[in-house]
């Protein structure tokens, strides 16, 4: 993060941004930083009443007006993708902004121990899901000016680390997705494509990773919130392929 940014109160306003697992966690709070920021946000995610409680605080707010958008990315096909973006498309018209957050942990065993289904689990929701709906929705952000997309990544798709299997394995294709699609897509039509390593965060998912710790040792989502303003800010419209971490190592 460039030491000279700060946020200024209405950078996002008038983009249309999709967040992904946008109804608990750094998810959450990013769907409610953006709108913050002048974003009409769209929040999807597979538990309803998460993504109808994000909404309601949006509109308590008097921000924008959100979109919930329920999908299960599980079981999600390509089919379920188009139709995400014919929806956007029709009622939005654009979009520029993607922020692929929903992830899951899967069984923290070593490799040799891990099960195929969870095998199968955490590669659809972490890595597979994130490559159709980016397939999707890529003329939608073509069609935007300067649109950005943010994969979300983990200490352990940089370097894996043992019990981390399936999880660490779908990080680092995750990097090397947004590697690709960042030297495919910035030069055809200027959609910057970067990934974040949000460090540890006071979530669900870090507690059950985790579960020896004082969940209050680490952040709140709220506080690595800078990072993923930029990103999506017209401040980083040169910033491409770019590995970033939220918080200092
Ligand atoms: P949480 O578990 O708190 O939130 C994950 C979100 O993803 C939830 O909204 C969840 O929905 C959603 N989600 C999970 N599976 C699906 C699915 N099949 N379909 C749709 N939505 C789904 O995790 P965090 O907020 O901690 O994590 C967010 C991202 O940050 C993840 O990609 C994670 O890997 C990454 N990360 C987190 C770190 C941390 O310390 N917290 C550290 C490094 C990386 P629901 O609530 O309905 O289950």
């Amino acid at each position: 993060l460039p030491q000279d940014f700060t946020a200024t109160p209405q950078c996002l306003a008038g983009k249309v941004i999709l967040v992904t697992g946008a109804g608990d966690g750094i998810g959450r709070a990013a769907a409610l930083s953006y709108a913050q920021h002048g974003a009409t946000v769209i929040l999807l995610g597979r538990t309803i009443d998460k993504l109808e409680a994000v909404y309601d605080e949006i509109e308590a707010a008097k921000l924008p007006q959100a979109a919930i958008y329920p999908m299960h990315l599980r079981g999600a096909a390509m089919k379920d993708y188009e139709d995400l973006a014919n929806t956007i498309e029709k009622e939005f018209g654009h979009l520029d902004g993607l922020l692929h957050n929903a992830g899951v942990l899967g069984e923290r065993r070593t490799l040799a121990q891990t099960s195929v289904d969870s095998w199968d689990e955490v590669l659809q929701v972490n890595l597979s899901a994130p490559f159709m709906m980016t397939q999707a929705l890529l003329p939608l952000l073509a069609a935007a000016k300067n649109a950005s997309v943010i994969f979300t990544s983990s200490s352990v798709g940089r370097k894996g680390r043992a019990f981390w299997g399936a999880y660490a394995i779908s990080k680092f294709g995750t990097e090397g997705m947004m590697q690709v699609l960042a030297d495919e897509e910035f030069a055809l039509n200027q959609t910057r494509v970067n990934s974040i390593n949000p460090g540890a965060t006071q979530t669900v998912m870090r507690r059950t990773a985790y579960p020896g710790e004082n969940p209050q040792d680490n952040p709140l989502p709220e506080a690595i919130m800078p990072l993923y303003l930029y990103l999506m800010s017209d401040d980083s419209n040169a910033v491409n392929g770019q590995q970033f971490d939220a918080q200092a190592k």
